[in-house]
This record gives structure tokens, C-alpha cells and sequence, in this order.
């Protein structure tokens, strides 16, 4: 790993003033670590945002809750309030990696990090998204990769809570310089739905505050279909969810995660009406197919992907 300076922030203004054009923030870790080991990022400086008081908070106290960028996964997976009011974003957190994981891994690293795609994660190569002038997954080894995307690299955003967070409707507070950005999920992805250089709309030393969630939406849910049950990212995953008053439905909205550079909206006017019938639910899984462009080798997706959507709108309408 390249020697660096490493600097502890104290407040958000102290850790934009810190940064620089070389410069990376540290959360938990785990990915930006990784990253370093492998020479696949190589900042001059890193700040610690672990030490800023205050980002670790959730605050339920009106309508739109607030959770701070350094609240850890496993915090959210288990805080009873959100277990109560929004349901699948604990069970978003309570899917990522393992214990060990969850306890280290915070909110803003978990929407910040970067692909997982084993071509850019190979210290050798330096595929389209390093800069290089090739995607090596697209002919090659792309049983991971995406179905849908807006530019060459299918590498998918593997982000748990990105894909609830945007069913949600949750927005991101962004410190860019001396701006505020207060991004939807969509807006926070859709960087790298056209760019292949970019993992997201962050710009460089651009520091995720908070996430603010409505909870109007009371029903709400998060499945995925992994290879191991344990310690895994999700092939596929789902999240749903809506508004139900009285037996009628409204604002119901549902996410695809791993299968698009960003969490993948699935679209359908059934989604609009107050009810929502089996027959609805199997018209909208099924639309998912004619939408999609499998690869290689990742055309099992698309069932899964089906079947999740089917399973996730069946939960939270009965
Ligand atoms: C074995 C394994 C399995 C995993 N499985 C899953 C899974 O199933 N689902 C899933 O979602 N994830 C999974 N992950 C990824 C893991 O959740 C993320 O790596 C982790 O959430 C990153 O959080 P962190 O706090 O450690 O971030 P860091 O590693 O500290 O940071 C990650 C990136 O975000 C940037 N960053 C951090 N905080 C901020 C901020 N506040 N503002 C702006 N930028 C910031 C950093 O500069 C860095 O680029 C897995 C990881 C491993 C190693
Ligand atoms: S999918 Fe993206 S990250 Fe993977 S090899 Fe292609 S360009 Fe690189």
C-alpha cells in the first residue's frame, strides 16, 4: 500500500477543509481498505470521518427521519423503531455481508462504495472504468454483471441499501464544498448509469451527510437471492414499497439492486391504480423480461428477478 497521511475530522467543515484533489474519506473501511491494498485507489490523504460526533444519530423525532452517514448496518438492521415503521430497510441491512461486516460498515460507505466487479477489483488490470479503453466482462466473465445499463460497463451497483433506500423515496444530504445537494437515491446513482468512469454522482471530496426517509410509506420490504446465505452480495434484489389507507394503496414503488450501473426502477401504470390484483402483480414481473439485455452468462437473472418482484409486491399487499 502507498504511505499516506492520515487525518481525523472533527465536524463535516472540518473534513471538506481536509480534503484534497487526492484525498479520500475513511468510514468503516471495509471497501476503501480493499481498494488500497489492491493499488486500485491510492490516496495521499485519508480522513477518518469516524471521529465527527453527531453523524452516528438516528433521529426519528418528526415525519422524515433522519439517519446519520456514519450510523453502522448492523444498527440499522436492529434499532426497533425502524424494524417497526420501515421494515425493509432492516431487513436490507440485515442481508449485508456478515456480523462482522454490518458492525464496522456504516450508511454513507455502504451508498459510496465502489464495483465489485472482479475485473476492476484486479490490481493489473485496468479496465474501461480504471480509465482503460476495454470492458473486459462484456466478452468475457459477466455472470454478476447487469442486465440493463446506459453506457458499456455493466458493472452493477451491489449497494443493499441503495435499492430499499430508493423505494423509499429517501433523499441524500450531500456537503459539496460550501453547497448542501439534497439528492434522490436516482439522482446519486445516475452518474454511473451514463459515465462508466463513475460509481455514482459523488465528485471528488463531495461528503454524504445524512439520509433523510419519509415513513408515509408504511409497508415496505427487501429480498434478494444470493449464492451463499452468508458473507454474500445479492445476484438479484428487491425492494417494494407503499402507502396503504383504508385498503387502498398508493405510491407504490419498486426496486431492482445488482442488475443496472444504478438501483433499477421497475415501471408499470398497475402500480398506479389502488389495487393491486395477481394478475396486476404477474403482468408487472413479467414486463421485466422483453426490458432487459442478458449476456453471456448472466441471463439467470431475469427469473430471479421476476420472482422477486412477484414475492416483494405479494408481501407487502397481503
Ligand atoms: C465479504 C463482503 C460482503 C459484502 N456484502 C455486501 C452486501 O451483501 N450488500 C452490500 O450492500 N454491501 C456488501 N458489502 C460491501 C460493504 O457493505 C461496504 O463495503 C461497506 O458498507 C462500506 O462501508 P464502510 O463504512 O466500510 O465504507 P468505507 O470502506 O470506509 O468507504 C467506502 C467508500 O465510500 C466513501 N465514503 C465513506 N463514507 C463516506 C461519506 N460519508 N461520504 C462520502 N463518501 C464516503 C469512501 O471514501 C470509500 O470510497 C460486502 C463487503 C464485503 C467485504
Ligand atoms: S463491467 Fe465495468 S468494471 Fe467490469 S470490466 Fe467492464 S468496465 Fe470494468
Amino acid at each position: 500500500m502507498k504511505n499516506f497521511e492520515y487525518a481525523r475530522a472533527r465536524s463535516v467543515d472540518g473534513a471538506i477543509q481536509l480534503s484534497t484533489s487526492e484525498s479520500r474519506f475513511l468510514a468503516g473501511g471495509i471497501d476503501l481498505v480493499g481498494e488500497m491494498k489492491e493499488y486500485i485507489v491510492s490516496p495521499n490523504r485519508v480522513i477518518d470521518l469516524k471521529t465527527i460526533p453527531d453523524l452516528d444519530r438516528i433521529d426519528t423525532s418528526s415525519g422524515t427521519w433522519k439517519l446519520g452517514a456514519n450510523v453502522t448496518i448492523a444498527e440499522i438492521a436492529k434499532n426497533r423503531q425502524i424494524i417497526a415503521t420501515l421494515p425493509g430497510l432492516a431487513e436490507a441491512a440485515s442481508e449485508v455481508g456478515s456480523p462482522q461486516i454490518r458492525n464496522v460498515a456504516t450508511l454513507g460507505g455502504n451508498l459510496a462504495q465502489h464495483s465489485r466487479c472482479w475485473y476492476y477489483r484486479h490490481r493489473d488490470l485496468r479496465c474501461l472504468k480504471r480509465g482503460g479503453s476495454t470492458c473486459y466482462a462484456r466478452e468475457g466473465e459477466n455472470k454478476y454483471h447487469s442486465l440493463f445499463s446506459g453506457n458499456p460497463c455493466i458493472s452493477p451497483a451491489v449497494s443493499n441499501l441503495a435499492v430499499i433506500l430508493a423505494a423509499l423515496d429517501a433523499r441524500v444530504n450531500v456537503r459539496r464544498g460550501d453547497t448542501e445537494q439534497n439528492l434522490t437515491i436516482g439522482e446519486l446513482y445516475s452518474d454511473a448509469w451514463n459515465n462508466p468512469l463513475a460509481h455514482n454522482s459523488l465528485q471528488q471530496g463531495d461528503l454524504i451527510v445524512d439520509v433523510e426517509i419519509p415513513t408515509q410509506k408504511n409497508r415496505s420490504t427487501y429480498l434478494q437471492v444470493s449464492e451463499k446465505s452468508e458473507f454474500d452480495w445479492a445476484l438479484v434484489s428487491c425492494a417494494a414499497a407503499g402507502r396503504n389507507t383504508g385498503g387502498h394503496w398508493a405510491d407504490i414503488t419498486v426496486f431492482l439492486g445488482a442488475v443496472a450501473p444504478t438501483p433499477y426502477r421497475v415501471d408499470s401504470p398497475l402500480l398506479e391504480g389502488s389495487e393491486l390484483s395477481k394478475d396486476a402483480i404477474e403482468s408487472i414481473a413479467e414486463s421485466i423480461a422483453s426490458k432487459a439485455t442478458p449476456l453471456t452468462h448472466n441471463g439467470y437473472k431475469v427469473p430471479i428477478a421476476q420472482a422477486l418482484v412477484r414475492r416483494a409486491l405479494a408481501r407487502i399487499v397481503t
